[in-house]
This record gives structure tokens, C-alpha cells and sequence, in this order.
């Protein structure tokens, strides 16, 4: 079967106004690292947030979290604490900056970082003489963590608390932005996130301070000199005025993509209510709001008679793309020797999960045909 026939994951939707943005950055001859766009979308993200934050727009969601590592003083030898079921970009700034991870499991109503593993992996780094210089928790697949019990354990040890919403950009909890809780929040732009400038993220500081030594960082470290003088390590991290024009855009059509997700999200529900076996994500409570980047099953094959493998293998022969659920850190080859702190949930959660196609721009016979398919798979 032809690609073009192939139902993705999650592509990229444009909204309309992106190549407007462009088109002015080289009409104004725009086209570095300076110019309206990046003030404009830096702008864009600090409104619609709306918590007085100061965004940095830079070149990808993990450039975001190096910096906010190093802006959390995490250097050579220190642990960081970080959730272990996340994509690897949340864990790898980790090693950049020579600091050594250790991975917590997840909680079985959000599926993220599990508070009380948390706080007993703080208590015996402590023990350890190794206090945490700094804890990763991510929103994944935009269902936010429980953010308030996590930054409650965080300021009780005084440990610096960075939020990877490279996946949760719209997610609240309380009506209160993901990425806003805590010192550095992270949000990212890749192709295949629920809005995307074609690669990019955003680090969100909460002091204007914080906001100016990560465009110096970003900006290969120049200091205040006529020539090009260097006092510390720089990093080319810095977003491009172009590509911040593809983010300004898509800025304007954020709401309507969640509205979107989220009618997917319903579309699953109502496929997956009568199916024995099947489990949705979905909120724990009115309390929580995802964006339902993705909208993700965890499969018994006891009570389904059939295994999360076999469902990915038939949605692909009918053309589908699924994917497992994130394979946890502290089961990577490269991430197994490290201290993990569980009960294992989130090992449950790669054997038995599978994400389904969640784009906006999915159509009524595209879910037609998901729908045929998974039905026929679980007859
Ligand atoms: C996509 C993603 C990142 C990395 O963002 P990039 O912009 O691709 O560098 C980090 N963490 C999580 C959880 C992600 O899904």
C-alpha cells in the first residue's frame, strides 16, 4: 500500500497564517537568530500561559532541558532525578552535563512520575550523601503529573523542579498551565507534537534574569566585549526568526487542535466501551486536563484473548501507524545501570500499551477506517 494512503500518528497540521510569518521575516531580511518573529512568539507563548512567564524560544525541546539543567546549577557527578516511562530527550541532557540519572517509576492513574517512590528515592540519595540537585518530571502524552503533590516534595527538600511539556503545551491542572509549576518548565515544537514549528522548543523561565542567561547560553556564551570573548562554555541553541514564524502561526490554531485531540480521545472512548480487556487513558478527575496529544490503550491479553503486539501488527497491515507506549529508561541499554526507585507499574505499562493515530488533521474516513480495523481485530 502507498504511503500516501497511511494514517499517522501525529502529523503536522498547519493553520494558515505560518508562510505569513515567513514571507515577513525575508521581506525584512529576518533571517537569523534575531527579528519579530521570536519576539512575537516568545510573546505569543508567555500569554497563553499566562503566568507571567518568560519563554526562551530555542532549537529543540531538549536543547530547553540542557539549559534548564544548567541553569538548575546541575554539573559533573550530581544526580538528577527523572521520571523513567518518558521518551529518552527527557533523560539525555542528564548526560551532557556529566550528572548521573536516577529514574522513578509511575503512578498508575496518570501513568506519570509515582510521588511516593519520589520522595523515599530523596530520602535515601540523602541518606547516600548524593542529595538530588534536580528533579525531570514529565506530562506525558499531555495527561499532566500529579504536579502539585510533586512540587510540594520539591521545595520540602529545596530541589529544583523541571517540567518536560514537550507533550503537554494546553494541559492544566487546576486551570493551571503544565509548565508553569515548575522552576523551569519545557515545551517542544517537533514535527509530531500537538503544534509544531517543524522542530523547536521553548525553555520557560519565571525571572527575567533566568530568561537573559538563556539566550546568553543559547547564543554560543559571548561576553560583554567588542571582540568575541568567552568566560564560559556557549551552546548554538538559539531558534531561528523563520522557524519562529511556522511557531507564531501555529500559536493561532493551538485550541482548536486540542479541540480536535480531544474529540479523538471521545471517538476511542466510545470504540473501546464495550471491548473487554481494553483500558483508555483518560483523567483521574475534573482536576486534570489533557491536550490527549495522544490517546493510548493498555491491553490485557487475558481478559482480550489478544496481545498489543498482534493489534499493531493488524492496524499496520491495514495501513495504521501504532506505536508502544515509551520503553522506560531504567530498561534502555544505554539508562539500565543506573539506580531505579519502583514497583515496576511503568514496565506494565510498555508491555501492555499501544498510542493510536491522534492527529488533528485525522478525517471522518480516516477514523472510519481505524474503527473497521480495531473492531475486526478485537471480534
Ligand atoms: C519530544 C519530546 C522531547 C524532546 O523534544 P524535541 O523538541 O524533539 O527535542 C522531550 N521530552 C518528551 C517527553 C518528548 O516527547
Amino acid at each position: 500500500m502507498s504511503d500516501e494512503n497511511k494514517i499517522w500518528l501525529s502529523s503536522p497540521h498547519m493553520g494558515g497564517s505560518e508562510q505569513k510569518y515567513i514571507a515577513q521575516a525575508f521581506a525584512k531580511n529576518e533571517l537569523s537568530s534575531f527579528g519579530d518573529n521570536i519576539i512575537e512568539f516568545e510573546k505569543n507563548i508567555d500569554s497563553y500561559l499566562g503566568e507571567k512567564t518568560k519563554a526562551v524560544a530555542v532549537s529543540s525541546g531538549t536543547a530547553a532541558i540542557h539549559l534548564a539543567l544548567i541553569l538548575s546549577g546541575v554539573g559533573y557527578g550530581d544526580e538528577v532525578i527523572c521520571q523513567s516511562f518518558t521518551f529518552s530527550a527527557s533523560a539525555n541532557p542528564i548526560m551532557y552535563q556529566g550528572a548521573t540519572p536516577i529514574f522513578i517509576d509511575s503512578e498508575m492513574d496518570t501513568w506519570n512520575m509515582c510521588p511516593i517512590h519520589l520522595e523515599k528515592a530523596i530520602q535515601d540519595r540523602i541518606i547516600r550523601g548524593n542529595k538530588p540537585k534536580a528533579i525531570i518530571v514529565v506530562h506525558l502524552y499531555g495527561m499532566p503529573a500529579k504536579i502539585l503533590e510533586i512540587v510540594s516534595i520539591a521545595s520540602k527538600y529545596n530541589i529544583k523542579l523541571i517540567e518536560d511539556s514537550a507533550e503537554a503545551l494546553g494541559s492544566t491542572y487546576l486551570e493551571k498551565k503544565c509548565g508553569t509549576f515548575g522552576d523551569f518548565g519545557i515545551v517542544s515544537f517537533n514535527g509530531n507534537k500537538i503544534i509544531t514549528s517543524s522542530g523547536g522548543g521553548v525553555l520557560i523561565c519565571k525571572t527575567e534574569e533566568d530568561k537573559q542567561k538563556a539566550i546568553f547560553l543559547a547564543t554560543q556564551s559571548k561576553d560583554n566585549a567588542i571582540h568575541y570573548q568567552h568566560s564560559e562554555i556557549g551552546y548554538n541553541y538559539r531558534m531561528s526568526n523563520v522557524i519562529a514564524g511556522i511557531g507564531r502561526g501555529q500559536m493561532e490554531v493551538l485550541d482548536k487542535h486540542m479541540a480536535s485531540r480531544q474529540g479523538v480521545n471521545e471517538f476511542y472512548k466510545n470504540l473501546f466501551k464495550n471491548i473487554k480487556g481494553v483500558s483508555i487513558l483518560i483523567e483521574p478527575n475534573a482536576n486534570y486536563k489533557s491536550n490527549h496529544w495522544l490517546s493510548c490503550i493498555l491491553i490485557d491479553e487475558h481478559t482480550s484473548g489478544i496481545t498489543r503486539e498482534e493489534v499493531r501488527l493488524q492496524l499496520l497491515a491495514n495501513n495504521i501507524e501504532s506505536r508502544p507506549l515509551w520503553k522506560p529508561m531504567h530498561m534502555q541499554p544505554i539508562f539500565s545501570k543506573y539506580k531505579f526507585y519502583g514497583n515496576r507499574f511503568s514496565e506494565r505499562l510498555f508491555n501492555k500499551g499501544l498510542c493510536l493515530p491522534s492527529g488533528s488533521n485525522l478525517n471522518k474516513s480516516e477514523k472510519d477506517r481505524i474503527k473497521e480495523s480495531l473492531l475486526k481485530v478485537f471480534e
